[in-house]
């Protein structure tokens, strides 16, 4: 039972610190997520949706509790976690397919089979025809498409979306989040998405 456990977030607390005082972000969260699950969470704008998933990354030192991945605590970023954002964060001057590549330059490891595998995730989620255009010849939807196979090319263990689809028009927003959902699903992924918007919430 305990080894389905891909995440635990035990008595999680976060409190901001600055110039004008305090901020409670986080208190006491636990959550336990299994392999294969997705989780998503909802909640108002400012309810500490971004800090709770910067712990998970590794990226923020929370100032209670600790996030266990895979049996052993997260203390810095790792690349076992893929993170996709609300912007896509794709870089105008690289086509799609480079794009897709570049988790895994930065990880150093574009191999034969890893970009063979890339390939495979471009055509099989309707950008095989796009692979060598560039950002700004796509619509919002497949942008967001090729930024979630970017973040799948490193086969990262657990996956968190923050608010992936909020930029998007309201249409597009339905289309792409049903379609990211199935991704998801087939590709058999651990994840936790947040959003703010019930419908958002619902692509499962
Ligand atoms: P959400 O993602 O749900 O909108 P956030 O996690 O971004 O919420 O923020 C939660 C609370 O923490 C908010 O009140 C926000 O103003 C505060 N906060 C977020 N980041 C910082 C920071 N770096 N310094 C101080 N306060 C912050
Ligand atoms: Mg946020």
């Amino acid at each position: 039972m305990n080894n389905n456990k891909v995440l635990e977030i035990k008595n999680l607390g976060m409190t901001y610190h600055t110039l004008d005082g305090e901020t409670k972000a986080l208190e006491n969260i636990s959550l336990d997520i299994h392999r294969g699950e997705i989780v998503v969470l909802v909640g108002p704008s400012g309810c500490g949706k971004s800090t709770l998933l910067s712990i998970i990354a590794g990226l923020l030192k929370p100032s209670n509790g600790k996030v266990i991945l895979n049996n052993r605590e997260v203390k810095n970023p790792t690349k076992d976690i893929g993170y996709m954002f609300q912007r896509d964060n794709l870089f105008e001057w690289r086509t799609i397919r480079n794009n897709a590549l570049i988790g895994l330059e930065i990880q150093d490891k574009v191999t034969e089979d890893a970009k063979s595998f890339v390939e495979s995730l471009l055509d099989m989620y309707g950008l095989d025809e796009f692979k060598d255009h560039y950002p700004s010849q796509l619509s919002g939807g497949m942008r967001q498409r090729a930024a979630l196979i970017r973040t799948l090319a490193t086969k990262p263990d657990f996956l968190l979306l923050d608010e992936p689809f909020s930029a998007l028009d309201y249409q597009t927003r339905l289309v792409i989040s049903d379609e990211i959902g199935q991704i998801l699903k087939k590709e058999g992924k651990t994840a936790l998405m947040v959003t703010h918007d019930i419908a958002e919430a619902m692509f499962t």
